[in-house]
């Protein structure tokens, strides 16, 4: 039978081989950039990145589906700009603070009461009589509890 001669021929043939040799030089190329990946994006998600490489590394596409699940959900950097969002709020709120939220007109941080429209601005503190935001459970002066 010529056919199956040929295909033998052709399975041992170099071009087999070079098809051979390209497809597994697919596999580790898409591998080592499977575990490049991880190790950046670990890295960005603030774990380690290393050490998700290395699982990715030795466990391959199972090791990617590990990552895949276990990963952070967020960015370092994204956390950073939550937190500074958050702190440029508060020191906004800090500004407000020293309008009277009633009537508007200025007021100086340490006033209890809004000296205009007699608003209650802070709460004294039961024991060092400090000011304090209406919203404190404790007093951060000495430690009272409210
Ligand atoms: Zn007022
Ligand atoms: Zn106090």
């Amino acid at each position: 039978m010529q056919i199956f001669q040929d295909i033998l021929a052709f399975f041992q043939s170099e071009f087999f081989k070079f098809v051979i040799y390209l497809f597994l030089y697919f596999i580790v190329v898409i591998w080592l950039s499977f575990v490049y990946w991880t190790y950046r994006d670990a890295n960005q998600r603030g774990t380690n990145g290393l050490l998700w490489a290395l699982v990715v590394f030795i466990f391959n596409f199972f090791g990617l589906l590990i990552y895949l699940i276990l990963r952070p959900s967020e960015y370092v950097q994204d956390v950073m700009e939550r937190e500074l969002e958050i702190e440029t709020k508060e020191s906004l709120m800090n500004l407000q603070i020293l309008k009277c939220p009633a009537c508007g007109n200025d007021v100086e941080k340490d006033f209890f009461i809004c000296p205009y429209c007699r608003k209650k601005l802070k709460n004294s503190c039961p024991k060092c009589g400090k000011p304090l935001q209406l919203n404190w459970s404790i007093c951060p002066f000495c430690k009272t509890p409210l």
